[in-house]
């Protein structure tokens, strides 16, 4: 299905101009930047806001809901390391655009959402854009076993502690980027499980991130 926006030279030029600045801000992995110069953000917003869609901003993008600074979604992306062909959880799809900027890495993605409306629109927007993640409507604090185990687990919404539920499924060796801390502020948390019932943990900086909602979160 074509999709009815156009990636014309206006936006391609200024996703060139938010590499830079991302650059800029500490991002150092290329293919991290290169997929975000590939993403074409501005399909995720109203044409009557194209003009900050490549503004290292988080957006309103309707139903109460933000599409995520490209900041954090680089930060966060680097973090995780994807290898091609790595199987990734991501907890919290909101607009899906960090789901495309995994799959331009190759990753094959897993992605749920707790908010029906906005499961429904990225059931239809992604695959028009060609990135045919799977998706999944539901409470993603407890991961999905059905799925497991996955080489990398992203969390996209603050949560108040590192579930169990998600360590027990990454696969060995595998890394689990999740934001933890209070309504207010986050610190950026990976685990790696080293071994069956072994984990490295290391904090990184603060974000404020929208509450991760369910049965092992807030
Ligand atoms: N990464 C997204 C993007 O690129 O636009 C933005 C994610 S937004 C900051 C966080 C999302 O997590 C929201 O859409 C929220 O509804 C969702 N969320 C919160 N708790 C959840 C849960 N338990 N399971 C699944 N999704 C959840």
């Amino acid at each position: 299905m074509a999709y009815k926006f156009v990636d014309n030279y206006r936006e391609k030029g200024a996703r060139k101009q938010l590499v830079e600045i991302l650059r800029e801000r500490g991002i150092s992995d290329a293919k991290v930047l290169r997929a975000i110069g590939k993403v074409p953000r501005h399909f995720f917003f109203d044409e009557t806001f194209w003009n900050q869609a490549y503004k290292d901003i988080a957006f309103p993008i309707g139903d109460g809901q933000t599409i995520s600074q490209p900041y954090t979604v680089a930060y966060q992306t680097e973090l995780l390391h994807i290898q091609k062909g790595d199987k990734v959880l991501e907890i919290g799809t909101g607009s899906g655009y960090q789901t495309c900027v995994l799959m331009e890495l190759g990753a094959n993605v897993y992605t749920i959402e707790r908010q029906e409306n906005l499961y429904a629109r990225t059931i239809k927007v992604l695959p028009g854009m060609g990135y045919n993640a799977n998706f999944f409507l539901g409470d993603g604090s407890k991961g999905i076993e059905a799925h497991a185990p996955y080489a990398k687990i992203i969390v996209t919404a603050g949560a108040p502690f590192v579930p169990e539920i998600l360590l027990k499924q990454l696969k060995i060796g595998g890394i689990l980027v999740i934001p933890v801390g209070d309504e207010k502020s986050q610190k950026m948390i990976t685990v790696i499980r080293v071994s069956e019932n072994e984990y490295d943990r290391i904090e990184l900086d603060t974000f404020r991130f929208v509450p991760l909602v369910g049965d092992q979160a807030w």
